[in-house]
């Protein structure tokens, strides 16, 4: 990957370049980030400006072999570990048993999230792990001697799931044999033991700003320029957020939200009925989407009530309908609630709950919550 394919970060790529221009870049790197706004992409794309044999000034040149085997994540000194789960029972969680799963992932875009990717290797439920084994095996390759001849680069993807185990790694960090760099790609430092921050250097990534994810939406021809303006205001800083959106600009799912809403403001049991048994035949992935959808459209609301006058920055039809809801005898604690209980499914739904039942339940509890009613417990 290039440099110049990663969303936005100017300022962390022009400060990371510099480092390694002045030969300051450090043996230990932790890049520090929301989910969504590039970690993973910069790690790989530095991995390939390291490995380059024929640098340019703000990047890796693209073309060389090195490059080339470093975009397919098979360049033999690229190592990367990631959450994992044991593939039998009796076998440790490793990463190399996922690799081919891996650059699979990657290849569709390095944009998708750590959910995503243990949803790809079918983890359901199961929590990812990065193991002490795998820690273990981390120090023996890293002390071997580059396979071709150059630096070795160890990527980290999201230390948060290295637990207790991580201080395994702490001398290697320490003092990492020669030509080592360790890359960290981290979404919540809170999370990291603070043995391994104190031992790296943090490079924080902000929100990427909207000008940049609409640009890289239509440079990627995911989308117009219209909407792609549109759900770079909607994307919250995160390109990751930005591709579900243009997703769900595909598959239109306007009319269902409208129709939901039309139940549940009418107390329309047949038809709430028939909204869960419907969404309970969709993916996961698909309910979450459309949940974060409504969402979405609900902030608008507040937001319009807030702000009356400044239209929504939305398609026409989402507009009005925005704007209709804003101007409802709706108070804006009811709106909040709808988006607690939304969000709320959307946790339940991530977890592996029933579906259907949580979608009904949603129902019900959002029209409890438009006529004032204490909700019962369930
Ligand atoms: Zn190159």
């Amino acid at each position: 990957m290039l440099l110049s394919n990663v969303v936005g970060q100017h300022n962390a790529k022009k400060g990371l370049l510099n480092m390694w221009q002045t030969g300051h870049f450090p043996h230990a790197l932790l890049i520090a980030g929301k989910e969504g706004t590039g970690g993973l992409s910069l790690a790989l794309a530095l991995a390939q400006y390291i490995f380059c044999e024929n640098k340019q000034q703000q990047d890796s040149c693209g073309q060389c072999t090195s490059c080339r085997k470093t975009a397919k994540l098979e360049h033999a000194d690229l190592h990367i570990s990631f959450p994992s789960i044991s593939p039998k029972p009796g076998t440790k969680a490793m990463s190399r048993y996922y690799m081919q799963e891996f650059r699979e992932f990657i290849a569709q875009t390095p944009y998708s999230s750590t959910y995503d990717w243990l949803q790809f290797i079918n983890a359901e439920n199961k929590q990812g792990n990065i193991t002490a084994e795998e820690c273990r095996e981390m120090i023996e390759t890293l002390n071997l001697k580059s396979y071709e001849g150059g630096k070795k680069v160890q990527i980290i993807w999201r230390p948060e799931y290295l637990g207790k185990e991580g201080n395994i790694l702490l001398k290697l960090i320490e003092e990492p044999p020669s030509n080592t760099i360790m890359l960290f790609v981290a979404e919540d430092t809170e999370d990291i033991l603070a043995t391994i921050l104190s031992r790296t250097q943090i490079v924080r990534l902000p929100p990427i700003n909207p000008q940049d994810i609409a640009q890289a939406l239509v440079s990627r021809s995911l989308t117009d320029e219209k909407k792609a303006a549109q759900v770079a205001h909607m994307a919250d800083g995160s390109f990751t957020e930005a591709l579900r959106l243009v997703r769900h600009a595909e598959n239109d799912l306007f009319p269902d939200v409208r129709n939901w809403f039309n139940a549940l403001f009418r107390n329309n049991g047949v038809e709430l009925a028939k909204f869960s048994e419907d969404w309970s035949k969709a993916g996961r992935e698909q309910q979450k989407n459309f949940l974060r959808y409504i969402v979405q459209l609900l902030e608008q609301a507040i937001r319009a009530r807030y702000l009356p006058g400044h239209p929504p920055a939305l398609p026409p039809e989402e507009a009005q309908f925005v704007q209709k809801l804003a101007a409802m005898q709706v108070s804006l604690e009811v709106f909040e609630k709808m988006v607690k209980e939304i969000t709320d499914t959307i946790y339940y739904i991530e977890r592996n709950a029933h579906s259907k039942t949580q979608l009904h339940a949603l129902s019900i509890r959002v029209v409890y919550t438009i006529q004032g009613r204490n909700i019962p417990v369930l």
